[in-house]
Protein backbone atom coordinates (compact mmCIF):
# COMPACT_ATOMS: atom_id res chain seq x y z
CA UNK A 1 0.00 0.00 0.00
CA UNK A 2 0.68 3.78 -0.70
CA UNK A 3 1.63 5.75 2.47
CA UNK A 4 0.76 9.32 2.14
CA UNK A 5 2.45 11.83 5.22
CA UNK A 6 0.65 15.01 5.80
CA UNK A 7 1.71 17.63 7.93
CA UNK A 8 1.25 21.42 8.89
CA UNK A 9 4.08 23.49 9.17
CA UNK A 10 4.39 27.04 10.17
CA UNK A 11 1.76 29.65 11.47
CA UNK A 12 -1.56 27.71 12.27
CA UNK A 13 -4.73 28.57 10.07
CA UNK A 14 -8.11 28.16 10.27
CA UNK A 15 -9.34 25.48 7.88
CA UNK A 16 -5.87 23.33 8.14
CA UNK A 17 -8.09 20.89 10.08
CA UNK A 18 -10.72 20.25 7.10
CA UNK A 19 -7.50 20.00 5.03
CA UNK A 20 -5.70 17.32 6.87
CA UNK A 21 -9.31 15.32 7.15
CA UNK A 22 -9.84 15.49 3.56
CA UNK A 23 -6.63 14.01 3.25
CA UNK A 24 -6.76 11.25 5.36
CA UNK A 25 -10.75 10.40 4.49
CA UNK A 26 -9.57 10.70 0.56
CA UNK A 27 -6.40 8.98 1.06
CA UNK A 28 -8.20 6.41 2.75
CA UNK A 29 -10.83 6.03 -0.09
CA UNK A 30 -8.54 5.83 -2.67
CA UNK A 31 -6.85 2.32 -0.86
CA UNK A 32 -3.63 4.51 0.85
CA UNK A 33 -2.91 4.91 4.07
CA UNK A 34 -2.41 8.08 5.53
CA UNK A 35 -0.20 9.32 8.13
CA UNK A 36 0.01 12.36 10.20
CA UNK A 37 3.15 14.15 10.80
CA UNK A 38 2.91 16.03 14.11
CA UNK A 39 4.30 19.20 14.93
CA UNK A 40 5.01 19.98 11.50
CA UNK A 41 8.42 19.13 10.25
CA UNK A 42 9.64 18.59 13.77
CA UNK A 43 7.50 15.34 14.09
CA UNK A 44 9.14 13.60 10.93
CA UNK A 45 12.87 14.84 12.33
CA UNK A 46 12.19 13.44 15.58
CA UNK A 47 9.71 10.62 14.41
CA UNK A 48 8.69 7.84 16.69
CA UNK A 49 5.25 8.58 17.64
CA UNK A 50 5.17 12.28 16.17
CA UNK A 51 4.47 10.31 12.67
CA UNK A 52 0.99 8.47 13.56
CA UNK A 53 -0.99 6.32 11.44
CA UNK A 54 -4.52 8.35 10.88
CA UNK A 55 -7.68 6.36 10.34
CA UNK A 56 -11.04 7.55 9.73
CA UNK A 57 -12.68 8.47 13.08
CA UNK A 58 -9.27 9.75 14.10
CA UNK A 59 -10.02 13.01 11.99
CA UNK A 60 -13.81 13.05 13.45
CA UNK A 61 -15.21 15.92 15.25
CA UNK A 62 -11.85 18.39 13.52
CA UNK A 63 -13.79 20.45 10.80
CA UNK A 64 -15.65 22.71 13.08
CA UNK A 65 -12.02 23.48 15.14
CA UNK A 66 -9.33 26.45 14.44
CA UNK A 67 -5.86 25.80 14.72
CA UNK A 68 -4.12 22.45 13.78
CA UNK A 69 -5.22 19.46 15.72
CA UNK A 70 -1.81 17.56 14.78
CA UNK A 71 0.10 20.62 15.44
CA UNK A 72 2.54 23.09 13.59
CA UNK A 73 6.20 24.18 14.51
CA UNK A 74 8.86 26.45 13.30
CA UNK A 75 11.98 23.87 13.05
CA UNK A 76 15.27 24.73 13.06
CA UNK A 77 16.78 21.49 11.91
CA UNK A 78 14.46 20.71 8.89
CA UNK A 79 16.51 23.60 7.99
CA UNK A 80 20.00 21.82 8.24
CA UNK A 81 21.15 18.65 5.79
CA UNK A 82 21.29 16.65 9.34
CA UNK A 83 18.00 17.04 10.08
CA UNK A 84 16.52 16.61 6.59
CA UNK A 85 18.36 13.43 6.44
CA UNK A 86 16.88 12.49 9.63
CA UNK A 87 13.36 13.14 8.50
CA UNK A 88 14.29 11.31 5.28
CA UNK A 89 15.02 7.95 7.41
CA UNK A 90 11.81 8.38 9.95
CA UNK A 91 9.79 8.74 6.57
CA UNK A 92 11.59 5.62 4.94
CA UNK A 93 11.00 3.99 8.06
CA UNK A 94 7.55 4.44 7.86
CA UNK A 95 7.53 3.35 4.79
CA UNK A 96 6.22 6.90 3.62
CA UNK A 97 7.21 8.66 0.19
CA UNK A 98 4.13 11.00 -0.45
CA UNK A 99 3.80 14.16 1.65
CA UNK A 100 1.24 16.83 1.95
CA UNK A 101 2.32 19.50 3.35
CA UNK A 102 -0.32 22.99 4.45
CA UNK A 103 1.92 25.83 5.01
CA UNK A 104 3.53 28.82 4.67
CA UNK A 105 5.95 29.85 1.49
CA UNK A 106 8.99 28.85 4.04
CA UNK A 107 7.42 25.47 4.61
CA UNK A 108 6.61 24.44 0.49
CA UNK A 109 10.58 25.31 0.05
CA UNK A 110 11.66 23.54 3.38
CA UNK A 111 9.49 20.40 1.88
CA UNK A 112 10.58 20.77 -2.07
CA UNK A 113 14.31 20.73 -0.99
CA UNK A 114 13.82 17.68 1.21
CA UNK A 115 12.03 16.34 -2.35
CA UNK A 116 15.39 17.50 -4.19
CA UNK A 117 17.81 15.78 -1.73
CA UNK A 118 15.70 12.60 -1.47
CA UNK A 119 17.40 10.37 -3.67
CA UNK A 120 20.79 11.88 -2.62
CA UNK A 121 19.81 10.94 1.14
CA UNK A 122 18.71 7.01 -0.15
CA UNK A 123 21.52 6.51 -1.50
CA UNK A 124 23.49 7.34 1.89
CA UNK A 125 21.44 6.32 4.02
CA UNK A 126 21.39 2.47 2.21
CA UNK A 127 25.39 2.54 2.12
CA UNK A 128 25.22 3.32 5.81
CA UNK A 129 23.03 0.28 6.53
CA UNK A 130 20.06 2.51 7.79
CA UNK A 131 17.57 1.49 5.44
CA UNK A 132 17.62 -2.22 3.58
CA UNK A 133 18.10 -1.92 -0.23
CA UNK A 134 14.86 -2.97 -0.30
CA UNK A 135 13.45 -0.05 1.54
CA UNK A 136 15.80 2.00 -1.10
CA UNK A 137 13.85 1.01 -3.92
CA UNK A 138 10.96 1.40 -2.68
CA UNK A 139 10.92 4.57 -1.83
CA UNK A 140 13.86 5.90 -4.46
CA UNK A 141 11.44 9.53 -5.19
CA UNK A 142 9.50 11.78 -2.34
CA UNK A 143 6.10 12.88 -4.11
CA UNK A 144 5.02 16.08 -2.86
CA UNK A 145 2.40 18.33 -3.16
CA UNK A 146 1.64 21.89 -1.14
CA UNK A 147 -1.70 23.53 0.15
CA UNK A 148 -1.43 27.07 1.57
CA UNK A 149 -2.18 27.38 4.81
CA UNK A 150 -1.98 31.73 5.90
CA UNK A 151 -4.30 34.37 6.83
CA UNK A 152 -2.97 37.02 5.03
CA UNK A 153 -3.88 35.42 1.25
CA UNK A 154 -0.40 35.97 0.05
CA UNK A 155 0.40 33.14 -2.21
CA UNK A 156 0.55 33.43 -5.84
CA UNK A 157 -1.19 30.95 -8.09
CA UNK A 158 -4.71 31.17 -6.04
CA UNK A 159 -7.53 32.95 -5.57
CA UNK A 160 -7.50 32.28 -1.61
CA UNK A 161 -4.94 30.46 1.40
CA UNK A 162 -6.50 28.43 3.85
CA UNK A 163 -7.51 30.21 6.84
CA UNK A 164 -7.68 34.42 5.40
CA UNK A 165 -11.45 33.61 5.09
CA UNK A 166 -11.89 33.16 9.05
CA UNK A 167 -9.72 35.55 9.94
CA UNK A 168 -11.89 38.23 7.54
CA UNK A 169 -14.65 37.07 9.38
CA UNK A 170 -12.86 37.61 12.91
CA UNK A 171 -11.94 40.86 11.87
CA UNK A 172 -15.22 41.90 10.45
CA UNK A 173 -16.86 40.90 13.92
CA UNK A 174 -14.03 42.80 15.65
CA UNK A 175 -15.01 46.28 13.56
CA UNK A 176 -18.68 45.95 13.92
CA UNK A 177 -18.19 45.29 17.59
CA UNK A 178 -15.43 48.78 17.71
CA UNK A 179 -18.27 50.63 15.67
CA UNK A 180 -20.83 50.30 18.02
CA UNK A 181 -18.53 51.46 20.88
CA UNK A 182 -17.43 53.86 18.87
CA UNK A 183 -20.72 55.69 17.38
CA UNK A 184 -21.84 55.65 21.19
CA UNK A 185 -19.01 57.90 22.20
CA UNK A 186 -18.30 59.44 18.60
CA UNK A 187 -14.76 58.50 18.60
CA UNK A 188 -12.25 57.00 16.03
CA UNK A 189 -10.74 53.63 15.73
CA UNK A 190 -7.66 52.71 14.13
CA UNK A 191 -7.60 48.90 13.60
CA UNK A 192 -4.43 46.72 12.30
CA UNK A 193 -4.52 43.64 10.68
CA UNK A 194 -2.02 41.92 9.44
CA UNK A 195 -0.92 41.08 5.93
CA UNK A 196 3.01 42.02 5.61
CA UNK A 197 2.85 42.35 2.04
CA UNK A 198 -0.61 41.66 1.22
CA UNK A 199 -3.65 44.24 1.64
CA UNK A 200 -6.45 41.75 1.38
CA UNK A 201 -7.61 41.06 4.76
CA UNK A 202 -7.04 45.16 5.19
CA UNK A 203 -9.19 45.93 1.46
CA UNK A 204 -11.91 43.33 2.62
CA UNK A 205 -12.48 43.80 6.20
CA UNK A 206 -12.85 47.71 5.46
CA UNK A 207 -14.91 47.07 2.72
CA UNK A 208 -17.12 44.12 4.90
CA UNK A 209 -17.14 46.53 7.71
CA UNK A 210 -17.62 50.23 6.42
CA UNK A 211 -14.42 51.52 7.70
CA UNK A 212 -13.68 55.44 6.47
CA UNK A 213 -9.86 55.09 5.47
CA UNK A 214 -7.51 52.25 4.34
CA UNK A 215 -3.86 51.97 4.29
CA UNK A 216 -1.91 48.93 2.71
CA UNK A 217 1.65 48.10 1.48
CA UNK A 218 0.62 47.62 -2.35
CA UNK A 219 -0.79 50.76 -2.54
CA UNK A 220 0.87 53.47 -0.30
CA UNK A 221 -0.74 56.67 0.40
CA UNK A 222 0.50 59.75 -1.78
CA UNK A 223 2.90 62.05 0.46
CA UNK A 224 0.29 64.36 1.74
CA UNK A 225 -1.14 61.32 2.81
CA UNK A 226 -1.92 63.10 6.23
CA UNK A 227 -4.15 65.88 5.15
CA UNK A 228 -6.02 63.71 2.63
CA UNK A 229 -7.27 61.17 5.23
CA UNK A 230 -8.21 63.85 7.57
CA UNK A 231 -10.01 65.54 4.70
CA UNK A 232 -11.94 61.96 4.04
CA UNK A 233 -12.88 61.43 7.34
CA UNK A 234 -13.98 64.91 8.14
CA UNK A 235 -15.96 65.14 5.08
CA UNK A 236 -17.95 61.92 6.56
CA UNK A 237 -18.18 63.08 9.80
CA UNK A 238 -19.79 66.71 8.11
CA UNK A 239 -21.97 64.15 6.68
CA UNK A 240 -23.30 62.65 9.49
CA UNK A 241 -21.72 59.64 10.69
CA UNK A 242 -20.77 59.40 14.56
CA UNK A 243 -17.49 57.05 13.80
CA UNK A 244 -14.01 57.26 12.29
CA UNK A 245 -12.66 53.89 11.66
CA UNK A 246 -9.07 53.19 9.59
CA UNK A 247 -7.88 50.19 9.01
CA UNK A 248 -4.23 49.58 8.26
CA UNK A 249 -2.37 46.60 7.10
CA UNK A 250 0.78 45.77 9.25
CA UNK A 251 3.16 45.60 6.39
CA UNK A 252 2.41 49.64 5.15
CA UNK A 253 4.58 52.26 4.20
CA UNK A 254 4.94 54.91 2.35
CA UNK A 255 6.61 55.94 -0.86
CA UNK A 256 9.63 56.23 0.70
CA UNK A 257 9.89 53.03 2.08
CA UNK A 258 9.23 54.30 5.98
CA UNK A 259 6.80 52.30 7.46
CA UNK A 260 3.53 53.78 8.29
CA UNK A 261 2.08 52.93 12.03
CA UNK A 262 -1.32 52.58 13.97
CA UNK A 263 0.37 55.06 16.32
CA UNK A 264 1.40 57.66 13.26
CA UNK A 265 -2.32 57.33 11.82
CA UNK A 266 -3.37 58.32 15.38
CA UNK A 267 -1.40 61.10 15.91
CA UNK A 268 -3.31 62.38 12.40
CA UNK A 269 -5.94 62.07 13.92
CA UNK A 270 -5.21 63.80 16.86
CA UNK A 271 -3.26 66.68 15.45
CA UNK A 272 -5.15 67.34 12.46
CA UNK A 273 -9.14 66.67 13.68
CA UNK A 274 -8.58 67.05 17.19
CA UNK A 275 -9.66 63.22 18.08
CA UNK A 276 -8.98 61.09 20.65
CA UNK A 277 -8.29 57.87 18.80
CA UNK A 278 -7.99 54.66 20.09
CA UNK A 279 -5.70 52.16 18.22
CA UNK A 280 -6.75 48.08 18.08
CA UNK A 281 -4.22 45.74 17.18
CA UNK A 282 -5.96 42.46 16.45
CA UNK A 283 -3.03 40.27 16.55
CA UNK A 284 -3.56 36.88 17.34
CA UNK A 285 -7.69 37.28 17.28
CA UNK A 286 -7.83 37.05 13.71
CA UNK A 287 -6.53 33.11 13.76
CA UNK A 288 -8.61 32.51 16.42
CA UNK A 289 -12.30 30.63 16.59
CA UNK A 290 -13.64 28.37 14.47
CA UNK A 291 -13.05 28.05 10.62
CA UNK A 292 -15.55 29.72 7.87
CA UNK A 293 -17.81 27.81 5.99
CA UNK A 294 -15.49 28.90 3.22
CA UNK A 295 -12.55 27.62 4.19
CA UNK A 296 -14.30 24.53 5.73
CA UNK A 297 -15.10 23.38 1.95
CA UNK A 298 -12.65 25.05 0.24
CA UNK A 299 -9.50 23.69 2.24
CA UNK A 300 -11.74 19.63 1.95
CA UNK A 301 -11.73 20.28 -1.94
CA UNK A 302 -7.87 20.66 -2.13
CA UNK A 303 -7.07 18.43 0.50
CA UNK A 304 -9.22 15.86 -2.05
CA UNK A 305 -7.33 17.32 -4.73
CA UNK A 306 -4.02 16.44 -3.06
CA UNK A 307 -4.18 13.20 -2.77
CA UNK A 308 -5.19 12.27 -6.13
CA UNK A 309 -2.29 14.13 -7.13
CA UNK A 310 0.38 12.92 -4.92
CA UNK A 311 -1.18 9.50 -5.55
CA UNK A 312 -0.39 9.89 -9.50
CA UNK A 313 2.91 11.39 -9.06
CA UNK A 314 3.81 11.64 -12.41
CA UNK A 315 5.01 16.03 -12.69
CA UNK A 316 6.63 18.02 -10.82
CA UNK A 317 5.45 18.89 -7.36
CA UNK A 318 2.46 21.28 -7.57
CA UNK A 319 0.64 23.80 -5.41
CA UNK A 320 -3.12 22.85 -5.15
CA UNK A 321 -5.20 26.00 -5.38
CA UNK A 322 -8.00 27.66 -5.91
CA UNK A 323 -9.27 29.90 -8.77
CA UNK A 324 -13.16 30.24 -9.45
CA UNK A 325 -14.09 28.11 -6.72
CA UNK A 326 -12.37 24.99 -8.88
CA UNK A 327 -9.21 23.34 -7.33
CA UNK A 328 -6.47 24.54 -10.04
CA UNK A 329 -2.55 23.67 -10.51
CA UNK A 330 0.44 24.93 -10.59
CA UNK A 331 4.20 24.16 -10.23
CA UNK A 332 4.97 24.73 -6.47
CA UNK A 333 8.21 26.42 -6.41
CA UNK A 334 7.13 28.29 -9.31
CA UNK A 335 4.17 29.82 -7.03
CA UNK A 336 6.50 30.29 -4.25
CA UNK A 337 8.96 32.02 -6.36
CA UNK A 338 6.55 34.55 -7.57
CA UNK A 339 5.56 35.33 -4.36
CA UNK A 340 8.27 35.94 -2.89
CA UNK A 341 9.02 38.01 -5.54
CA UNK A 342 5.97 39.91 -5.13
CA UNK A 343 6.96 40.91 -1.84
CA UNK A 344 10.54 41.91 -2.88
CA UNK A 345 9.02 44.31 -5.51
CA UNK A 346 6.60 46.11 -2.65
CA UNK A 347 9.68 46.03 -0.62
CA UNK A 348 11.52 48.32 -3.49
CA UNK A 349 8.63 50.43 -4.09
CA UNK A 350 7.67 48.90 -7.33
CA UNK A 351 3.87 48.72 -6.72
CA UNK A 352 2.46 47.73 -10.43
CA UNK A 353 4.77 45.50 -11.16
CA UNK A 354 4.17 43.95 -7.98
CA UNK A 355 0.21 44.16 -8.54
CA UNK A 356 0.73 42.69 -11.94
CA UNK A 357 2.79 39.76 -10.55
CA UNK A 358 0.26 38.79 -8.50
CA UNK A 359 -2.14 38.24 -11.45
CA UNK A 360 -5.00 38.71 -9.16
CA UNK A 361 -7.92 40.85 -10.47
CA UNK A 362 -8.10 42.84 -6.90
CA UNK A 363 -5.35 43.23 -4.05
P1 LIG B 1 4.08 31.49 7.70
O1 LIG B 1 3.19 31.95 6.62
O2 LIG B 1 3.37 31.27 8.97
O3 LIG B 1 5.34 32.30 7.85
P2 LIG B 1 5.84 29.50 6.62
O4 LIG B 1 5.64 28.10 6.22
O5 LIG B 1 6.32 30.44 5.54
O6 LIG B 1 4.50 30.01 7.26
P3 LIG B 1 8.38 29.53 8.01
O7 LIG B 1 8.66 29.84 9.42
O8 LIG B 1 9.05 30.30 6.94
O9 LIG B 1 6.80 29.58 7.88
O10 LIG B 1 8.72 27.99 7.73
C1 LIG B 1 8.20 26.96 8.56
C2 LIG B 1 9.21 25.84 8.67
O11 LIG B 1 9.49 25.30 7.37
C3 LIG B 1 10.56 26.27 9.20
O12 LIG B 1 10.60 26.31 10.60
C4 LIG B 1 11.46 25.16 8.66
O13 LIG B 1 11.33 23.98 9.40
C5 LIG B 1 10.86 24.92 7.28
N1 LIG B 1 11.57 25.77 6.29
C6 LIG B 1 11.30 27.03 5.92
N2 LIG B 1 12.15 27.49 4.99
C7 LIG B 1 13.01 26.47 4.77
C8 LIG B 1 14.16 26.29 3.93
N3 LIG B 1 14.56 27.24 3.11
N4 LIG B 1 14.79 25.10 3.97
C9 LIG B 1 14.36 24.11 4.79
N5 LIG B 1 13.32 24.22 5.60
C10 LIG B 1 12.65 25.38 5.61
Amino acid sequence: TVRIGVLTSGGDAQGMNAAVRAVVRAGIQAGAEVFGIHEGWQGAVDGGDQIRRLEWDDVGNVLARGGTVIGTARCAAFRERDGRKRAALNLITHGIDRIIVIGGDGSLTGTDRLREEWPAFVAELADAGEITAEQAERHAQLVIAGLVGSIDNDMVGTDMTIGTDSALHRITEAIDAISSTAASHQRSFVVEVMGRHCGYLAVMSAIAGAADYVLIPESPPADDWKQHMSHVLRQSRRAGRRTSIVVIAEGTQDRQGNPITPEDVRVVLADEMGEDARVTILGHVQRGGTPSAYDRWMATMLGHAAVGEVLRGDREPQLVAVRGNRPTFMPLMEAVAATRRVASLIEEGRYDEAMAARGRSFV
